[in-house]
Parts: C-alpha cells; sequence; structure tokens
C-alpha cells in the first residue's frame, strides 16, 4: 500500500505487516522454548544420571543427604529458566534466547557437582561440551571464551579448594594432568566454536544480501518504476483482497480511476519528458493524500487506481477531490504555461459486488467525467 504520513486515517489499523511481525516472533519464542527445553532435559538429566551413578558406587562425597539438596536446587534453577520464558518474560531481554545465562548456569552446576566426585570429575566436566554445543549457533565467540575462561579457571578453583579441605580424597597431581588435558581440549573447542562463528556471520551476511535482492526483484516486479505505484497486475490481487476484507465489514471500499488530461497534447507540446515528469509529479501529489491503507496503482499510460478504505463515500470523495485540486494548482519550472488537469470515476462497492463489477462502475463514471467537460469527479451509479 502506498505510504505517507499525512492525511485521513483509515478505519483498519491493522496493516498486514504487523500481523506478520507478531507471527514471527511467536514462533520464534516457541522454538526458543523448544530448545530451551530440550538442552535442560537433556543436558541437566545426564549430568543428574551420571552424578546418581557415582552415589550409587560411593563416588560421591558428602552422601545423600547432599547429593539430593544439591540436585534440587539445580533443578530449581533450571525449572525457572523455562517458568522465565513460559511468562514470556525473556522477550524483554537483549538476548530472548537467554543462552548466555543458561550457559553459565548449566556451567556452574558442573562445577559445584565437581567438588564432590573426585571419581569421575572428569566425567562430569566433559558435559561442560554439550554445553557448548547449546550456544555453537547463537553466542558470539567473545561470549564463548568468556565462558571457556570461566569452566577452566572454576575447575582449577574445584581443584584447589579440594587440594585445601580434602587432600587426602585425591591424587593431586594425577588431578592437575587431567585439568591442563581438559583445558587443552577447550582451547580446541574454542577453536572450533571461533570456525563456527565465522561461517556463521558471513552465511548471515549473504542472507541479508539474498533478502535484500529479493526485496528489489520483488520491488521491481510489483511497482512501476516511474511512479512508484503498484503495476496493474499487482493492484488487481490487491484489490481482489480488499474487497473480501470489505465483505467481511472491515471498512467501507472506494474504488477511483483517474486519467489525466489532454496528456497527449502535454507530451506534444512540451516533450516527452515533461510528460515523465507530470506523471511523477502526479504520484508525489496523490501519494501526499494517501494513508498507509490506501492502494495507488498505475494501470498504464496515464491511467491510474486508488483503493481506498474508508468509512463513507464522503471521505472518499473529499480525498479524491483534494487530489484533482492539488494537481490543478501544479505549475512546472521548466513549461510555465503548462495545468494539468485530471479526471476521475469513483465507486462504491456494493454488497455482493465483485472487484470486476465495481471496476467497470468506476471506469464508466471516469468516462463520463471524460465525456461532460474533464477535470472533474463523478460518483459511479450502484446498479
Ligand atoms: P484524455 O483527456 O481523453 O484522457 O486525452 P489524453 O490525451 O490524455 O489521452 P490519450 O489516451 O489520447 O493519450 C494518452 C497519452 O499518454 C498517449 C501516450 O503517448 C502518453 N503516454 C503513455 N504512457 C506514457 C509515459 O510513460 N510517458 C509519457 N510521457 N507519455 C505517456
Ligand atoms: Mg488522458
Ligand atoms: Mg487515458
Amino acid at each position: 500500500m502506498c505510504s505517507s504520513d499525512l492525511g485521513r486515517v483509515a478505519p483498519n489499523q491493522e496493516s498486514g505487516m504487523d500481523q506478520t511481525l507478531t507471527l514471527h516472533s511467536v514462533a520464534l519464542q516457541s522454538q526458543q522454548l523448544r530448545r530451551v527445553r530440550f538442552a535442560i532435559l537433556a543436558g541437566g538429566g545426564a549430568h543428574t544420571l551420571l552424578c546418581w551413578i557415582a552415589l550409587q558406587l560411593d563416588f560421591f562425597r558428602g552422601g545423600e543427604f547432599l547429593f539430593y539438596s544439591l540436585f534440587a536446587g539445580l533443578w530449581a534453577g533450571h525449572l525457572l529458566f523455562i517458568l522465565f520464558m513460559l511468562m514470556g518474560l525473556n522477550r524483554r531481554l537483549a538476548e530472548p534466547s537467554m543462552i548466555m545465562p543458561l550457559m553459565v548456569w548449566s556451567t556452574t552446576g558442573l562445577l559445584i557437582t565437581a567438588l564432590f566426585v573426585d571419581q569421575v570429575r572428569l566425567c562430569v566436566m566433559l558435559l561442560f561440551f554439550a554445553i557448548v554445543q547449546l550456544g555453537v549457533f547463537q553466542a558470539s565467540l567473545r561470549q564463548f571464551m568468556a565462558l571457556a575462561s570461566y569452566c577452566v579457571l572454576g575447575y582449577a578453583i574445584v581443584l584447589g579448594v579440594i587440594c585445601v579441605y580434602w587432600p587426602e580424597a585425591i591424587d593431586a597431581r594425577g588431578e592437575w594432568i587431567q585439568w591442563g588435558l581438559f583445558s587443552v581440549m577447550v582451547v580446541a573447542a574454542m577453536l572450533l566454536a571461533s570456525e563456527i562463528s565465522t561461517i556463521r556471520f558471513q552465511l548471515g551476511r549473504r542472507n541479508q544480501q539474498l533478502a535484500e535482492i529479493v526485496e528489489r526483484i520483488h520491488e521491481m516486479a510489483v511497482k512501476d518504476e516511474l511512479t512508484g505505484f503498484y503495476r496493474r497486475r499487482h493492484a488487481m490481487e490487491l484489490l481482489n483482497n480488499a474487497c473480501g476484507q470489505s465483505a467481511r465489514g472491515a471498512y467501507q471500499l472506494a474504488v477511483v480511476y483517474l486519467d489525466l488530461d489532454h496528456f497527449k497534447r502535454t507530451n506534444d507540446q512540451y516533450g516527452h519528458r515533461m510528460g515523465d515528469a507530470v506523471l511523477q509529479r502526479f504520484a508525489d501529489v496523490a501519494r501526499r493524500h494517501l494513508t498507509k491503507q490506501d492502494l495507488a496503482a498505475r494501470l498504464g499510460g496515464e491511467e491510474f487506481m486508488l483503493v481506498l478504505p474508508v468509512s463513507d463515500q464522503e471521505e472518499a470523495r473529499n480525498l479524491v477531490e483534494g487530489i484533482l485540486m492539488s494537481m490543478r494548482s501544479q505549475r512546472f519550472q521548466d513549461a510555465p504555461g503548462l495545468m494539468v488537469t485530471v479526471s476521475g470515476g469513483l465507486a462504491m462497492r456494493a454488497d455482493g459486488e465483485t472487484p470486476a463489477q465495481l471496476i467497470k462502475r468506476a471506469d464508466l463514471a471516469l468516462y463520463r467525467a471524460k465525456e461532460t467537460g474533464r477535470d472533474k469527479l463523478i460518483i459511479g451509479e450502484t446498479e
């Protein structure tokens, strides 16, 4: 539809674009929720199972009470994430996917439990690579680096604490070697993440370029180059939709045919280029009178169609009369003597009327405007 900041406000305020955006964000939210729910259930489940097995094998220092209290706390945190998303509160965040907080929280969970599972500590810490996968397509390289540093340093602190408080429980040298190996693996994973991050960035840029090209091609296909108005074919499709909405009672619909008067003479007297400038001026003038809900099309040559959602015929008539009057008062620097007038035919959609019948009435009204002296708007009668 034609955009303009000026003019009246049409009754139907709900533009198609807004609806699309709403749908898109709903789909995105449910996709994010599904992903987080899966990550928490699968990752948290694996972590719990691993530590539970350690508990059964008597590898969980602190015993059953500590195990159950610890995991009750961890799962409460997990569920809070899901609840937060279910309530839609994440949408207010700068990063609604909450990937980074989720990864930090999960890593913290690993580090806490790593403090108590002496024989399977490395196994527990290896779950960190599953956490990294969670953010591989979303987190930035900087975020990965921060998370990796947190994990490696946290692991070192865990070992330090154990060395101080439970030195007899571990083989310190072996533990530090494992920590060293783990750190090397984390660095390797970060290199991979950086590669993926670069590819993702390039893909994102290509996608954007493609989207821009598709948008440009679409514009070229549906819009007339000279005036920026819709071409006939696309306009007819939009008119069909507008007729459908009007039939459902969304608004009254006016279809207006407009034709520049004696345009051939303008071309003959001032040249084709001046003719083009007149067509462009007409488009600018019309645009100033239209709102976003209105539709303007160039049907060919110097013939135009407006489709106006209005509350009544008077509103449509005033709008078109305004365009006609503005055109009459236009002056052209390169053609001082030139005065351009426009004739119009207006038809209000009647109940049960097809787009073809509506157009025919508007065209007939235009014909009568031409026949009866031009530079006027004629309202088409209902059949
Ligand atoms: P009427 O008042 O009855 O509408 O007369 P008219 O001269 O405006 O109508 P007619 O259909 O006889 O002539 C239309 C002219 O518009 C003929 C054609 O050369 C010119 N025309 C069509 N497309 C373009 C265009 O893109 N640029 C220019 N400059 N002229 C065009
Ligand atoms: Mg004409
Ligand atoms: Mg014509």
